[in-house]
């Protein structure tokens, strides 16, 4: 166990700590736009470099797979699935590098600590979700963890009313609650120009009357 040394003097630290620093990865962005795909593409590009490497996703999650993380592109990887951000930090283990979590939104607001809490240990975190939710809200836990992130990137779709980037989830089924999870049939990507923000004014309706 090299990779760790122990530094039980601090009450900060107790414990273990790996030599190298951690730090927190966030991927955000809308709906179809690779989110998931681009973790994976981290995932395994940590594992080819001798990582171990372990993914969580949320248990509302399991429209493609229990245990798979999958990218609209069919990209997957073998996922834990947790109901809350404390079971991430239960289930990490100790020779853990670098801790994938897809659907960053879907957690409670404890995923921020847990994920300082990790990176504080000397993990890579990496995190992807949606940044805002269908009516165009920023889509708690997502912006604070965008906050305490080292490193962001916003991935974006192509809009698919006019190509051009799509930041914005269009949900274009009449359906309450911030949280459907759905693939293709439930949201499209759309720019800001093309985007409609309202919980009750789904497309099919503005399309209708307009
Ligand atoms: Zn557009």
């Amino acid at each position: 166990m090299d990779e760790f040394i122990a530094q039980g003097n601090d009450e900060h630290l107790s414990i273990l700590h790996r030599t190298t620093p951690g730090w927190i990865e966030v991927i955000a962005g809308s709906m179809f736009s690779g989110k998931s795909e681009e973790l994976i593409r981290r995932l395994r590009r940590a594992k080819i470099a001798r990582q171990r490497v372990q993914v969580f996703k949320p248990v509302v999650d399991n429209r493609y797979s229990l245990d798979h993380i999958v990218s609209h592109s069919e990209m997957r990887h073998e996922s834990g699935v947790v109901e809350t951000a404390a079971e991430i930090l239960a289930q990490v283990e100790e020779a853990t590098d670098v801790v994938g979590i897809d659907e960053g939104q879907f957690f409670d607001n404890e995923l921020v600590s847990v994920a300082n809490q990790l990176a504080r240990r000397g993990l890579r975190v990496i995190i992807a979700g949606l940044d805002q939710d269908y009516t165009g809200r920023p889509f708690e836990p997502m912006p604070q963890l965008l906050a305490v992130a080292e490193y962001i990137t916003k991935t974006h779709a192509i809009c698919v009313r006019c190509g051009q980037p799509a930041n914005y989830s269009q949900r274009i089924v009449n359906v309450e609650g911030q949280v459907v999870v759905g693939a293709g049939d439930s949201y499209e990507a759309r720019c800001r120009r093309c985007f409609v923000p309202h919980a009750d004014a789904p497309t099919q309706y503005i399309d209708n009357v307009g």
